[in-house]
């Protein structure tokens, strides 16, 4: 039976999964949710034994109903191959107390991989089966690690090409190293001489402009955004939270039925929302443990049932999660809500228009899967140096936040059920608050400058993503004022 997909905000027309991966957002604005999540139709013993990709398969063929299993099948392989570097895809590691799930060996060193590997697979594919002809373009602002992590996803895929813009002196110098050295003849990387705010408005004005749309189709192309609140993005990473319950349960660390936690290290609530999505699939199940840094507004709202975005924005070590607007929250409002659109639309208006809402009692009840933690950036500094002395194990910051929230929530609950910390970034992505939490002596030294001594400290090898943008050529020079940004699009267009 097909699974149909509807919008958090109305009941109106249903769509089927390639409709929704296509549109991304539904035309009232809400985000595409299945009309009820499906369980697993096979036992997780059976699933202990199967690679990464024949787990995909399984989690994947319940959601994306309308794909062919031959469809399906060829975008797995074609993401979890080897741009990964470790046949794992997903490796598991225990560490003093916790188990690490590490979600950073693809493309680009971070969890942002295990989604944009395959989204561009599954959009072609859904152009297809919707008798798409155009090329899609697909269109990006970034603040450094998205746009990267899509430019790797969508280079040569065919039928497709992307474009992306990135504040010029806004980005990190590994960072935009690592835009300006993509490969790929479908890929174009834009620096503007504005801000993220600037480069994202930009973006924006080009998806709402109708006559470019016309101007577009009749060459040929369409846009498409490949933001986090696409199904397509969501779906992939329910995958790992199965497959490592299904490792604990291959290597006997736990029994059959036996629950586990997850800690997960939280901005947009995507990552989370995957693991919640796990649970309701009938992986069992403990607590979800939300850990926010600094900018702590999603710990605010479990504690009290009350969103409110009205705060300074903190610049923290762990700038993924600095983040005071979780977009993917709104899922699981509605699904709290009793799949109620009308009550979720007018809480999102609320956001929007004062800045918070406020959920329900009743609500409140249905968090109970859930806890909220939070780390100071003192507290994230001491975890990296606590598990690095301890055992020798050197994580990123986005990492630590969740790992010093774990601990936190373990010695006020006693909860002694086995834990699994999503770890979301490569320490060499972050090597200079890394390694000044290690030794006072790094501080101020840039990441590029740290690679060696990371490497030595840390006995890991250097990730192929690091070694080389050290000396891969230039091969994107482009910079252009934010008010030229449509006139360089038509320019890479030909319009
Ligand atoms: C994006 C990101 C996060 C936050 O994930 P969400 O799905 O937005 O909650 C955490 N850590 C890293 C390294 C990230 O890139």
């Amino acid at each position: 039976m097909e699974l149909m997909y509807q919008s958090t905000r109305s009941e109106g027309t249903k769509v089927t999964a390639s409709q929704a991966i296509l549109k991304g957002l539904a035309d009232d604005g809400g985000l595409f949710v299945p009309v009820s999540i499906p369980k697993l139709d096979v036992s997780l013993e059976d699933i202990s034994k199967m690679t990464y990709q024949e787990t995909a398969y399984e989690v994947m063929k319940l959601f994306f109903t309308d794909f062919t299993e031959n469809e399906l099948k060829t975008c797995i392989e074609r993401a979890y191959d080897s741009k990964f570097d470790t046949k794992e895809i997903a490796p598991l590691v225990k560490k003093s107390d916790a188990y690490y799930l590490e979600l950073f060996h693809g493309a680009t060193i971070a969890f942002k991989d295990m989604a944009l590997s395959i989204l561009p697979h599954l959009l072609t594919t859904s152009a297809k089966k919707n008798n798409i002809k155009n090329e899609i373009v697909i269109l990006t602002a970034t603040s450094g690690d998205t746009g990267k992590a899509a430019l790797a996803g969508f280079a040569d895929v065919e039928g497709t090409s992307i474009i992306v813009f990135y504040p010029k002196n806004g980005v990190s110098k590994i960072q935009e190293r690592q835009m300006v050295t993509q490969k790929g003849a479908n890929t174009k990387v834009v620096g503007i001489t504005g801000n993220f705010d600037d480069a994202q408005s930009g973006v924006k004005a080009m998806f709402n402009n109708k006559e470019l749309a016309k101007v577009m189709d009749e060459h040929g192309y369409q846009f498409s955004s490949a933001n986090s609140i696409n199904i397509g993005r969501l779906v992939p990473q329910v995958v790992y939270y199965v497959y490592s319950y299904t490792r604990l349960l291959a290597n006997g660390d736990i029994k059959a039925g036996e629950k586990v936690n997850f800690v997960v290290p939280t901005g947009n609530f995507g990552n989370i929302l995957a693991a919640f999505y796990a649970k309701n699939m009938g992986v069992p199940v403990g607590k979800l443990i939300c850990a926010s840094n600094e900018n702590k507004v999603l710990y605010d709202f479990f504690e009290t049932g009350v969103y409110d975005r009205n705060r300074e924005f903190i610049l923290t070590s762990s700038p993924s999660m600095d983040i005071l607007i979780s977009s993917n929250l709104e899922r699981l409002i509605f699904r709290i809500a009793g799949d109620d659109a009308k009550k979720t639309a007018d809480m999102m208006d609320a956001l929007k228009t004062t800045g918070k809402y406020t959920i329900t009692d009743e609500m409140k009840l249905k968090l109970a899967d859930f806890t909220g933690g939070w780390a100071s950036e003192e507290d994230t500094a001491k975890e990296i140096k606590r598990v690095f002395d301890e055992t020798g194990y050197v994580m990123d910051t986005h990492t630590a936040v969740a790992s010093s929230v774990y601990h936190t929530y373990k010695e006020k609950t006693n909860d002694d059920t086995k834990t699994i910390i999503a770890s979301t970034a490569s320490p060499y992505k972050f090597g200079t608050s890394v390694m000044s939490a290690i030794d006072k002596k790094y501080e101020g030294m840039d990441d590029f400058a740290l690679i060696d001594e990371l490497c030595k400290t840390s006995g890991v090898k250097i990730p192929n993503a690091v070694e080389e943008i050290r000396t891969a050529p230039v091969l994107h020079d482009t910079v252009c004022e934010t008010k030229d940004m449509q006139k360089t699009v038509e320019k890479i267009l030909g319009l």
